[in-house]
């Protein structure tokens, strides 16, 4: 699409806008591995073999890429893969810079596979200016930010990280998975690629496991490109389409995630048995101004922690609307226990030290009437109170 349109005439007129051969508005789920050859050394749009390029993974990536302002998207079997697609830019004695809190996923990859190939990293707090540009050294060629970040939503400046990093060429890639293209544009804000677990907010109804990425340059889109079918960790034609129709809506499930998330976050922090609540739409909040200065909203993510006297297992169990469960940005609200699941892979004296103490709570804001939720995490805290 060449004219310029509305973030939420994108979402649904972006893309291959439908198939052309029938006049189907949807790309159809193309389930061919293979595509014939008109003649030896041509072949037709572009299409030869799936691993390389499916008219389904096609569509999601051609939208994608609009959505994050980048010149090309690319679809994987899961966020992990589109991770690990990207983490295979360095090489053996590279070093990537994490931030404090990072997706427990991306750092076990980092700390229990790339580290194997020679990979290795620093975490870093990038709020500390001088502590980043110490850690910079000349090994480092990748620096990776997450904002705000699993699990006390911590709020980096991609700008001014960017900015930094940039100084001693380094490439700097966003995991925008909380935030999605409609809250926040990392590639806009200086990072040369933006990736998300598109399992979550993007396709929005907890029903596939997806990754993206999007690239901000052509011959960095080239290696990407490369890299996606070197290995092979593909986005698959019925998750793309199922992608593709949860993305039409993102605009309207965001809208509601946000107002929802303001309506909870507001009960929590005024709830007898609730001690600390994290979420950067709070004024109180630490990341607040930041948030505010470089995405469109919070998002849905609140984070809280229990009073002395009450056990957040009990409130786990009483629990009837909101499911505990992993993952988070489906239509349904979720809880869950970071220290154990999302940031299990994490050793506890880390997890200590980034705030996943192991009476954290992590909620994911869904989009059922905001009154229900706060009327069963209501009910639940009360119950949680021991004797
Ligand atoms: C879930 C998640 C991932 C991993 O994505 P999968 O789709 O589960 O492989 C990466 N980053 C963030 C921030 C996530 O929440």
């Amino acid at each position: 699409m060449s004219e310029k349109r509305a973030f939420e005439t994108l979402l649904i007129q972006g893309g291959s806008r439908g198939d052309e051969f029938t006049g189907a508005v949807n790309v159809p789920v193309y389930l061919s591995s293979t595509f014939r050859l008109p003649e030896f050394g041509r072949n037709k749009a572009g299409f030869e073999y799936a691993r390389t390029a499916n008219p389904s993974r096609k569509d999601a990536e051609t939208l994608i890429a609009q959505l994050e302002e980048g010149v090309k998207g690319f679809a994987f079997s899961s966020g992990m893969a589109a991770v690990t697609t990207v983490l295979s830019l360095f090489s053996k004695g590279d070093r990537i810079l994490l931030p404090k809190t990072v997706y427990g996923g991306t750092y076990r990859l980092l700390n229990q596979v790339f580290n194997r190939f020679g990979l290795r990293m620093t975490i870093v707090e990038y709020a500390d200016e001088s502590a980043l540009r110490e850690a910079l050294t000349d090994d480092v060629r990748g620096l990776f930010i997450e904002t705000p970040a699993n699990p006390v939503l911590a709020v980096t400046d991609i700008e001014k990280t960017a900015r930094i990093a940039h100084e001693k060429n380094v490439l700097v890639i966003a995991d925008n998975t909380f935030m999605t293209p409609y809250l926040q544009r990392p590639l806009t804000l200086g990072a040369d690629i933006v990736l998300h677990s598109a399992t979550k907010y993007l396709a929005g109804h907890s029903d596939v496991i997806a990754g993206v990425a999007v690239v901000k340059d052509a011959a960095l889109a080239e290696i990407i490109g490369f890299l996606q079918n070197a290995l092979g960790a593909v986005l698959p034609p019925f998750d793309s389409y199922l992608l593709v129709r949860g993305i039409k809506t993102l605009a309207v499930r965001m809208d509601r995630h946000l107002a929802n998330a303001s309506v909870v976050a507001a009960f929590l922090v005024n709830h007898r048995a609730v001690d600390r609540v994290w979420y950067p739409g709070l004024e109180s909040d630490p990341g607040y101004a930041l948030q505010k200065k470089q995405a469109k909203g919070a998002g849905g993510m609140i984070s809280f922690r229990l009073k002395a006297g009450y056990d957040y297992k009990r409130f786990f169990k009483a629990l009837r609307i909101v499911s505990l469960a992993e993952s988070l940005g489906g239509v349904e609200s979720l809880v869950c226990h970071p220290a154990t699941m999302t940031h299990g892979a994490y050793p506890k004296n880390l997890r200590d030290a980034i705030g996943v103490t192991d009476d954290l709570i992590r909620l994911s804001v869904g989009i059922e009437a905001a009154e229900d939720i706060t009327a069963d995490l209501d009910q639940a805290l009360t119950a949680a109170r021991v004797a």
